[in-house]
């Protein structure tokens, strides 16, 4: 078996011992004579995939009770109209780190008063928008966590007082523990850090859910779809499979403690080796730096291309920088081992080496 060192920013790498899993129960899943791809969603054994998929995202990020789940598809970008056809009826507060905030940001302008509290685009975006005081008066302010363009991240939440907090996690989520009870509601895209595409997970507090906007599709009504236990049609059943075997694996590799400071770990092995550079820099600013995606570049398009064509000689893949600001890009997901880290720095390294 031949893997790749594979950095890729989304779908991205998979732990080995989930896709095994997989592949052995693929074909006969639990003897029943049948594939979970053609099983059905109201079946108890499907049933009992989905209860133990949130049982251990409760478990895993210490959810308290007060917070629901919804397993829903169409992505994050799906739920950028989700949130404020549910949770928008008077004005929303946006905070723009980048390009997913400004595209949630755009979607919330179609469904009612938006606005912009703070916005890092005069900064390149290689920092991360502070707010310096709340409007009292909004129904949510929304922030996009970890930017995984820009290779930026929360390390401190905004401070919105009484305003419900709202954030888009997908490139963070599962990669630290995280304080459920200082948001109104977290969203993800699993195909990040958790599962394959196709997949959202929301864990949104109760008490927000109330009645959807009139135009809201009935499949984005989240208080119909928590009544239905996200089974309000056919669900992603294999995604939902897929996703509670990365649960698992968290949760036998120490949980989410355990994953920060790999993840810690793996993030500084790179910025320590770009800071000290002659050749590369990191593109971020050291206290806005994503702990998942570490984006930097040459300074020059032909040497990045070279230097992403040497990487693929060496089986090192997907570090191909975003197409709107190219450079590279290394995601250090959960499922990205240590050496893979070690085997990009080593050829950073020998890069600059051979070109001094
Ligand atoms: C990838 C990504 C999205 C878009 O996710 P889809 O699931 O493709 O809709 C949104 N926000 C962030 C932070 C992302 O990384």
């Amino acid at each position: 078996m031949n893997r790749v060192h594979n950095f890729g920013a989304g779908p991205a790498q998979l732990p080995i011992e989930v896709l095994q899993s997989a592949a052995q129960e693929f074909l006969d899943y639990k003897g029943l004579g049948l594939s979970i791809l053609e099983l059905g969603h109201r079946s108890s054994e499907f049933e009992e995939v989905l209860a133990s998929a949130k049982e251990r995202l409760i478990r895993l990020l210490n959810i308290p009770e007060d917070y629901d789940i919804l397993f829903l598809q169409g992505g994050a970008t799906l739920l950028f109209a989700g949130i404020p056809l549910n949770l928008l009826h008077y004005k929303a507060g946006y905070l723009i780190s980048g390009n997913f905030s400004n595209k949630a940001y755009l979607e919330a302008t179609k469904y009612g008063n938006a606005e912009i509290l703070a916005n890092s685009k005069d900064q390149d975006f290689r920092e991360v928008p502070s707010l310096d005081s709340c409007p009292q008066d909004l129904d949510y302010v929304h922030i996009c966590q970890n930017n995984t363009i820009y290779g930026t991240q929360y390390h401190r939440l905004p401070t919105t007082g009484d305003v419900p907090l709202i954030a888009d996690v997908s490139s963070c989520f599962l990669s630290a523990p995280m304080d459920i009870s200082k948001y109104g509601a977290i969203y993800a895209g699993v195909q990040k850090n958790a599962g394959p595409a196709g997949l959202s997970i929301t864990v949104i507090k109760k008490s927000l859910v109330k009645k959807a906007q009139d135009i809201c599709p009935t499949y984005l009504d989240f208080g119909l779809q928590l009544k239905q236990n996200s089974m309000l049609n056919t669900p992603n059943t294999w995604a939902i499979y897929l996703t509670n075997k990365v649960f698992e694996w968290i949760e036998n590799a120490g949980g989410l403690a355990q994953m920060e400071m790999r993840n810690r770990e793996k993030s500084q092995l790179l910025y320590d080796f770009l800071d000290e550079s002659q050749l590369f820099s990191a593109r971020a600013k050291p206290s806005s730096r994503s702990i998942a995606n570490v984006v930097f570049s040459t300074g020059s398009e032909e040497l990045d291309a070279e230097v992403i064509a040497e990487a693929k000689k060496e089986n090192i893949v997907g570090i191909q920088g975003h197409r709107l600001i190219g450079g590279m890009r290394a995601s250090c997901y959960n499922a990205v081992p240590k050496s893979s880290v070690l085997a990009l720095r080593d050829l950073l390294y020998q890069f600059e080496k051979n070109k001094r």
